[in-house]
């Protein structure tokens, strides 16, 4: 979450009359950032991860686990702790050095539940590759840490959703009763948030914005023993004590719907974010644009959420729940009621995927963005008058359309051009995929861009392998000036698309085909990416054509690993492949001799060389030392495996989990033992990776599944 700063916060709709002069104020602090710093040149190639934990109770003789909401006094002791335990928690890596000591100790930050931890490196990672290696083991450093500082039966563990947050009875350490006056949720009391007045503020303001609770509704997965049509048994329609108790007896949770009604469904889950800084503005704008394709693409690979209040959901992923969870439109914003007191319909929530493309290349063409994309004109205006290019000054007239949530008087009193406050209240509530973060008002550090649709993993060792990936990939991008433009669109489509069941291996994915620069974008391109080499596979340029010929559907495997790659691991995918002569080759052979048939494969016109095979040629034409690049192989590797379905996402490990536990009674229902086992397996996993190695295999054989899900522990 944003900054946390002090003061009288105003509840709607006191804050809704200041609106507008904190968006006036907000755009002034814009345009004299971007004034200050759009000229900046030469910052380091920066970046740095943040790793999201469920804080919960567990110890093995007790039948429950819970969520612990003692974040601050956690956060408390951190913060006490200057020495962080870092010699208990830092030993050696293995190759005997200690690259801990390289690292101040890392950062622990609040986060909307009470019972969510965040962390952060202690500085941004820079641009060695040896520093690649460092992620791991300071992702293990930083668990290790925040353990040290919780009670003895207390873990922090990186699953995206507690299994049942929302059911009825206990469920959190302390217990306290619902609802309360801040959520009126009928399932997780005022106390499940963090007690900052910004969080029940946010909470409470984005409910009255939208004049009742938000609806958070999971298609329910039907099994074998599920009645149907399904009615969500925990939904009580008898209660009176608020107005919105109401919303249920009209109609908020529809049959076959998993349904919740407080900010904490959303909010309350994990998730992996990456930020990276660029060397100037229009890297910055380039890596946003570039990035954006693929945030469906690592959405779907990283699925981890199959589970909500007690039930089994019939999708994958977190994206959508949060989405709906901080839905402040009003009827009229939604298309509800004719618009009479708002300005406009507004197609998403302010949780959504990204609307715009920022980027002045060249190859960004019209029909790629959004005809129809909301802006507030007057603001486009201004910063159009204070010197800002049209498409960036758009970018910003959308994020404005948003009202602020959280005000504080103190901060009305008077303009502080010194302050970006203003302007990141409107900033920081627009959850998109991407964000683009100008430098903070004293100018200190560059442009950054921030991809956040990536679902947080069980493991660290899956965790850094999705951060490093990422890194990899922004140098491949930038390096090989890579083009992966469709139409805006087509990428909210495939955001959907994300949340099917199993989506990475039963779904296909709007993709450029031809990911690779035209001769002639790039003379137009004289700011192109660091000397590196055109890649190894290259193809001839493109003639301008129809925009719907430039991409079409192709698979997570097809788009990771490539083409031939894809045709030839076809046997681990749902998908019919397209070309039917593969769908009748044999499952028999080894992943190794499958990757030699995808090399021998013959090509098609039309293969995708994969992001993969992209990043290994990057590889090849940088210097990257034997060891390094073996280490950064068994990262790849788990993420091709992945993407091949050789191996198991984790929300398919976790139905996995609860399909084979004697208490599951096929009914969809995650009741208390199920519950407790999972999380139990997820400390078991976690106590695996930071054991020793001849510890590591005994402990992967009491986890069902574990050789799904990892290919076995490192
Ligand atoms: P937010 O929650 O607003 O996204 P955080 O401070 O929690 O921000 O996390 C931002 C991430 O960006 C951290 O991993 C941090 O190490 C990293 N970071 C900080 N400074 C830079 C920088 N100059 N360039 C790139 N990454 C940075
Ligand atoms: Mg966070
Ligand atoms: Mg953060
Ligand atoms: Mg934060
Ligand atoms: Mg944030
Ligand atoms: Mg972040």
């Amino acid at each position: 979450m944003g900054l946390l700063a002090l003061g009288t916060a105003l509840d709607w709709p006191e804050a809704k009359k200041q609106a507008h002069l904190v968006r006036s104020w907000g755009i002034k602090q814009l345009l004299e950032i971007w004034n200050k710093a759009k000229g900046k040149e030469r910052d380091a190639m920066l970046w740095g991860d943040e790793v999201e934990y469920l804080v919960v109770t567990y110890s093995k003789d007790d039948p429950k686990v819970l969520l612990s909401l003692r974040q601050a006094d956690i956060l408390k002791a951190l913060a006490s702790d200057t020495a962080l335990s870092k010699a208990k928690c830092a030993p050696p890596l293995p190759d005997g050095s200690n690259a801990h000591t390289s690292q101040p100790p890392p950062v622990f930050h609040p986060e909307f539940g009470r019972f969510m931890l965040e962390a952060t490196p202690g500085k941004p990672w820079g641009i060695e590759f040896k520093e690649l290696l460092e992620v791991e083991p300071n992702m293990r450093l930083r668990r290790c840490i925040a353990r040290d500082h919780m009670r003895a039966n207390e873990y922090p563990i990186t699953l995206t959703t507690f299994p049942r947050l929302g059911c009825p009875g206990v469920f959190t350490e302390p217990f306290y009763p619902v609802s309360g006056p801040r959520l009126r949720s009928q399932f997780v009391p005022d106390e499940i948030a963090n007690p900052h007045i910004r969080f029940p503020t946010l909470a409470a303001n984005i409910r009255s914005r939208r004049g009742r609770k938000v609806q958070v509704n999971v298609p329910v997965f039907r099994d074998e023993k599920t009645p149907w049509p399904w009615k969500d048994p925990t939904v009580n329609y008898d209660l009176h004590q608020w107005p919105e108790d109401d919303d249920v007896r009209n109609g908020a949770a529809p049959d076959n719907f998993i349904h919740m009604d407080a900010m904490a469904f959303g909010m309350g889950s994990c998730c992996l974010q990456i930020t990276f800084q660029a060397k100037n503005i229009n890297e910055g704008r380039q890596m946003y644009d570039q990035l954006s394709p693929l945030g469906p693409i690592m959405l779907a690979l990283t699925a981890a959420t199959p589970v909500y209040k007690g039930f089994l959901a019939d999708t994958d992923v977190r994206w959508n729940q949060i989405s709906k969870a901080v839905d402040d439109r009003t009827p009229e914003e939604l298309g509800e009621k004719p618009l009479v007191n708002d300005r406009w319909r507004i197609p998403k929530s302010r949780y959504a995927s990204n609307s715009t493309y920022i980027s002045e290349d060249p190859r960004l063409r019209p029909e790629y963005l959004d005809p129809d994309l909301v802006i507030d004109e007057d603001i486009k205006q201004q910063l159009l008058d204070g010197g800002m290019d049209d498409r960036l000054a758009t970018h910003f007239a959308h994020l404005f359309i948003r009202d602020p949530l959280v005000v504080f008087s103190e901060d009305l009193e008077k303009l502080d051009l010194s302050k970006t406050d203003h302007f990141e209240n409107i900033q920081s509530t627009n959850w998109q995929h991407m964000r683009f973060k100008p430098p903070p008002a004293d100018n200190s550090i560059g442009w950054r861009v921030e991809f956040r649709p990536m679902e947080i993993q069980i493991t660290d060792f899956e965790n850094a392998a999705f951060a490093v990936f990422m890194v990899l990939i922004t140098r491949v991008i930038l390096s090989f000036d890579l083009n992966f433009y469709i139409p805006i669109t087509k990428v909210d489509e495939n955001m959907e698309t994300a949340h099917a069941r199993d989506a990475v291996l039963s779904r296909r994915f709007y993709f450029r085909r031809n990911p690779f620069p035209t001769s002639s974008s790039r003379t137009a391109r004289s700011s192109s990416a660091s000397g590196a080499s055109t890649p190894v596979v290259s193809r001839p340029p493109t003639p301008t054509g129809p925009v719907e010929d430039e991409y079409r559907l192709m698979s997570v495997n097809e788009i990771i690993n490539g083409s031939a790659y894809a045709r030839a691991t076809a046997s681990y995918s749902n998908l019919q492949p397209a070309d039917s002569a593969a769908a009748g080759s044999t499952s028999a052979s080894s992943p190794e001799q499958q990757q030699k048939q995808a090399q021998a494969g013959d090509e098609n016109d039309d293969d995708f060389p994969g992001l993969i095979p992209l990043v290994e040629s990057y590889l090849d034409s940088v210097n990257v030392d034997v060891a390094t690049r073996c280490r950064l192989a068994a990262y790849l590797d788990l993420i091709r495996r992945r993407a091949s379905g050789e191996l198991w996402t984790a929300a398919r490990w976790i139905r996995h989990f609860v399909a084979r536990h004697p208490a599951y009674r096929r009914d969809s229902a995650v009741g208390e033992a199920v519950a407790r086992d999972l999380v139990a397996a997820v400390v078991q996993i976690g106590q695996c990776e930071s054991a020793g190695q001849e510890l590591r295999s005994l402990c992967a054989e009491q986890v069902p599944g574990l050789e799904m899900l990892l290919g076995g522990l490192r």
